[in-house]
C-alpha cells in the first residue's frame, strides 16, 4: 500500500500538521508525524466528494459536527484513489460537471433574457435611430407613393388646399420636408401626416375651429409627427423581427423598401400616446417659437373632445383624445415664455378657409 504526504486540519488546529495517508479499502489511515504520532482512521463512506481535482487537493471529513480536512500538494493521492473501487464517490467527478453545467446553462438563460429585455426596451431607440438615419428622400418617396395610392379615396378641395398651403408657409416652420397641405372634403373630424411631409386635413375639423391659432395648432402637431418620423417610426415597428433584424444589420434600402410595402398599412394605424404626446409638445414649442398663441393647441383638443358627444370622431382613433392630453399641453405652456407675434395673415386666411 503507498502512502502519500499530507497536511491534516482540524478545528482545532487550524495550522495544520505533516501526516502519511495510507488509502485502505474501507478506511484512511492518517498517521500524523508530530505530537500524539497517533494514527486516525477515516471510514471511506465519510470522506466528502471532491470539489475541485486542481492541486492541492483537499480531502474532506464529515464528523458529526466537526470537519476535518487533509491537504496533498500533488495529484499522487487521486490516481490512487480513482483505481480503487471504495473511493469511487470522492473522486466521482460529475457533481462537478453537473455544476459546471449548470452554471453554463444559467449563464445563457440569464444572458438571453437580458438581450431579450435590453431589445425590448432599446427597440424604440433603435427605430429612432434608423429612422433618423433614413435620406429625407427615402421619407418623401414613401409618403408621395402613399399618397399616390391612397388619394382615390378622397375628395379634394384645391382651392382650400391652396388657402391652407399658405396658412402653413405663413407659419414658417423650418422644415427638412416639402410639405403639401391638403383639405378634403368630408364629415369626419380628421387629421393626418404622412412620412416625408403630405399632410391631409378634413374639412369639417376646419369648421369646428373658432380661430387661426387652433388651426395652427392643428398644424403644428401634424408637422412635429412627420419630423419626428412617427409614422415611419410606427411602420418600422409594425414590420416586426424582419424591420428589427435589417435594423440591426443596418440595411437602410430593406427597411425602407419594407416601408413601402407596408405603406397602405398607415391610413389604419394609430400613433403610441408617446408619439401624441411628443406631437403635442413639439408643437406648442413650434406654436411659441414662432409667436403664435400655444392656447390654439387647448382650445383645438377641447373642440375635438366637445364633438365626441355629438359625432363619432374619427380625429379619435388616430388621436386619441383625453383630458391626459389636455393637462400635458397646458403643463407645456406653462414652461415656456410665450410673446405674441403678429401674423395678420393667419386671420386673414383662416376667414378664408372657414
Ligand atoms: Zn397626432
Amino acid at each position: 500500500m503507498r502512502s502519500f504526504s499530507a497536511t491534516f486540519f482540524t478545528p482545532q488546529d487550524r495550522e495544520g500538521q505533516p501526516v502519511q495517508v495510507s488509502p485502505w479499502t474501507n478506511e484512511l489511515e492518517i498517521r500524523l508525524l508530530q505530537q500524539s504520532a497517533g494514527v486516525i482512521r477515516w471510514d471511506v463512506k465519510r470522506i466528502l466528494p471532491l470539489e475541485d481535482t486542481t492541486v492541492p487537493i483537499y480531502l474532506k471529513y464529515n464528523q458529526v459536527d466537526t470537519l476535518s480536512y487533509l491537504k496533498f500538494e500533488d495529484k499522487a493521492i487521486l490516481d490512487e484513489l480513482s483505481s480503487m473501487q471504495a473511493y469511487k464517490h470522492v473522486i466521482h467527478t460529475s457533481n462537478r460537471w453537473m455544476k459546471w453545467i449548470a452554471g453554463i446553462v444559467i449563464g445563457v438563460v440569464l444572458l438571453v433574457s437580458i438581450a431579450a429585455v435590453s431589445l425590448y426596451f432599446l427597440a424604440p431607440k433603435l427605430i429612432e435611430k434608423i429612422a433618423d438615419s433614413l435620406p429625407v428622400e427615402t421619407e418623401v418617396q414613401i409618403g408621395d407613393k402613399l399618397f399616390e395610392q391612397t388619394k382615390n379615396e378622397f375628395t379634394f378641395n384645391e382651392e382650400k388646399s391652396k388657402i391652407a398651403q399658405q396658412f402653413f408657409d405663413s407659419l414658417r416652420f423650418e422644415s427638412r420636408y416639402p410639405i403639401r397641405v391638403h383639405v378634403v372634403k368630408s364629415n369626419d373630424l380628421n387629421a393626418f401626416a404622412m412620412p416625408g411631409g403630405h399632410i391631409v386635413v378634413y374639412d369639417s375639423i376646419i369648421r369646428t375651429m373658432k380661430s387661426s391659432s387652433e388651426l395652427a395648432g392643428l398644424l403644428a402637431h401634424e408637422f412635429s409627427h412627420i419630423h419626428k418620423h412617427h409614422s415611419t417610426r410606427t411602420l418600422i415597428q409594425m414590420s416586426g423581427t424582419y424591420g428589427l433584424l435589417s435594423l440591426l444589420v443596418g440595411d437602410v434600402s430593406g427597411i425602407a423598401s419594407l416601408i413601402v410595402l407596408n405603406a397602405n398599412e398607415l391610413l389604419n394605424m394609430s400613433y403610441s400616446r408617446a408619439f401624441e404626446q411628443e406631437a403635442d409638445r413639439e408643437g406648442v414649442k413650434l406654436l411659441v417659437k414662432r409667436g403664435v398663441d400655444p392656447e390654439g393647441m387647448v382650445l383645438l383638443l377641447k373642440q375635438l373632445k366637445a364633438a365626441e358627444t355629438t359625432t363619432v370622431p374619427q380625429f379619435l382613433s388616430t388621436h386619441p383624445l383625453t383630458d391626459a392630453r389636455i393637462a400635458d399641453v397646458k403643463r407645456e405652456i406653462k414652461q415656456l415664455t410665450f410673446t405674441p407675434q403678429n401674423i395678420a395673415q393667419l386671420d386673414s386666411l383662416f376667414v378664408v378657409l372657414k
